[in-house]
């Protein structure tokens, strides 16, 4: 069989992103063979309804032939050129100018990557330099959020505040910090919102107090923290993080390669809130993950500072080779027509709605502790206990019961380690498909209660 020899295959020389490689040997890859709208095959030709889009990122569906067509196209014409040497392309020209109309306030300029943790990686880079050229030397520290996520690249790692990425890598390093997560379900504030906002902010400003308020570069956050188990801070917090940032004389990056092009509503998550960060940093949705591409952008005041300060002659040392490649830049100014003038956005815009609303029902299950969502982004925490609001103990296998169940349902979701679901459908579902995705949801939450461990271990 050609799944087995597969199999086989990718165990002996495939390793895998962020998996237990003992784990995986034992289990066997699942290998996905086509994508077609939401769904997806695979080799044993069973269909899925991805919702997940792939890995927060085929916001448009799969098999979108004018995607197909526009990089089939580029790559017959000019599959690369570099940036280098003031070499450029028409696409990723074009792919810079409409982002730099579409993102907020001044975030003019357009720094291109592969993907998220090199977008991060550059993002520190550059701070690093603008400090330097700007006269701060000391100014390097950076401030992130508990549980955020933000890559898994040498430096940014250690930015992410997720132990799985720390442990024996020798992360975080002494110039990254960490304050807590603006978590309303786990918060001693819980639905005292404007609590939870003051809390951050008084973070926020006794850790820059710590370190040295001339030591401190810049705060990182996701608008909502995504691989954290989906934590939606409450509203008006993004915008009290931004003023605080202001006032402390910090620089602001918003990681919006989760919820970036139109992942929770509008295209971009600070949208919510009027905010402008000095540094914004996307992917996934970018190209929706028909190709790799991810991007750094910055307020005309930082790209200036970084251009003045920088002797004529002298090169700004931070280039990729992939930076700005064309076949994905044509990929992106496709998907980004598709989202606006095709009206993918608003109809994730719309079915967000229903989502939210059709999840709230999952309340009554005796598994179910809290619903979080924003848009096509939600979190479903599970609980043992909903007046304890008890974490499932690591022995009950609660994940991998929950994917398993999943899967045979016909439904993909990410079921983090501890008890937490995430869904993150195609920005095109119908609305019968979020029906779907629901009720075969409620379906696993049954199936996992009826394994007589968790069973006995739910209050
Ligand atoms: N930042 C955030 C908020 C992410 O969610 C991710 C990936 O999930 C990254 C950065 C890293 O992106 P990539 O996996 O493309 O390197």
């Amino acid at each position: 069989m050609v799944a087995n020899s597969l199999i086989e295959l990718d165990r002996d020389h495939l390793i895998h992103s962020v998996t237990s490689w003992s784990d995986h040997e034992r289990r066997g890859v699942t290998v996905l063979q086509s994508g077609q709208g939401v769904y997806l095959t695979d080799i044993e030709g069973r269909t899925l309804l991805d919702a997940f889009s792939g890995l927060w990122c085929v916001n448009v569906g799969y098999g979108r032939q004018s995607i197909v067509d526009v990089a089939a196209e580029q790559m017959g014409r000019l599959p690369y050129a570099t940036g280098y040497f003031s070499f450029g392309s028409e696409p990723a020209i074009r792919l810079a100018a409409r982002l730099a109309e579409l993102a907020p306030g001044d975030l003019n300029h357009v720094f291109f990557t592969l993907g998220g943790s090199d977008a991060i990686d550059s993002a520190i880079r550059f701070i690093r330099y603008h400090s330097n050229v700007t006269g701060r030397p000391e100014k390097k520290h950076l401030i992130a959020l508990d549980k955020g996520y933000h890559g898994s690249s040498s430096t940014g790692a250690g930015v992410t505040g997720l132990a799985n990425f720390h442990r024996d890598f020798d992360l975080p390093f002494a110039f990254q910090h960490h304050i807590p997560a603006p978590y309303p379900y786990r918060s001693e504030h819980q639905v005292d919102d404007a609590a939870i906002i003051t809390a951050s902010v008084r973070s926020l400003h006794d850790k820059v107090a710590e370190i040295g308020a001339d030591k401190v570069a810049a705060f990182f956050c996701e608008p909502i923290q995504g691989s954290a188990g989906v934590i939606v801070p409450p509203r008006g917090w993004l915008k009290a993080m931004r003023e605080a940032c202001t006032e402390l004389g910090i620089l602001m990056v918003a990681d919006e390669v989760i919820t970036g092009f139109g992942r929770t509503g509008p295209l971009f998550g600070c949208e919510h809130e009027g905010v402008v960060p000095d540094l914004m940093t996307m992917a996934k949705g970018l190209t929706a993950g028909y190709s790799p591409m991810g991007a750094v952008m910055m307020t005309d005041g930082f790209y200036e500072a970084m251009r003045d300060g920088t002797k004529a002659g002298l090169p700004i040392g931070h280039g990729l080779t992939y930076s700005a490649h064309p076949v994905s830049a044509a990929v992106g100014l496709e998907v980004l027509r598709l989202y606006t003038e095709e009206g993918i956005v608003a109809n994730g815009q719309k079915v967000g709605a229903l989502f939210e609303r059709r999840l709230a029902t999952l309340a009554d299950h005796p598994l179910v502790g809290d619903i979080r969502s924003r848009g096509m982004l939600a979190g479903v925490e599970l609980v043992t206990s909903k007046a304890l609001k008890t974490k499932p103990a690591p022995s009950l296998g609660l994940s991998e019961h929950l994917s398993q169940a999943g899967y045979r349902n016909g439904l993909i979701f990410r079921a983090f380690a501890d008890g937490i679901v995430g869904f993150a459908p195609p920005l095109c579902c119908t609305e019968d498909e979020i029906e779907l995705i629901v009720g075969r949801f409620r379906k696993t939450l049954d199936d996992v209660m009826d394994i007589k461990e968790i069973r006995d271990a739910v209050e």
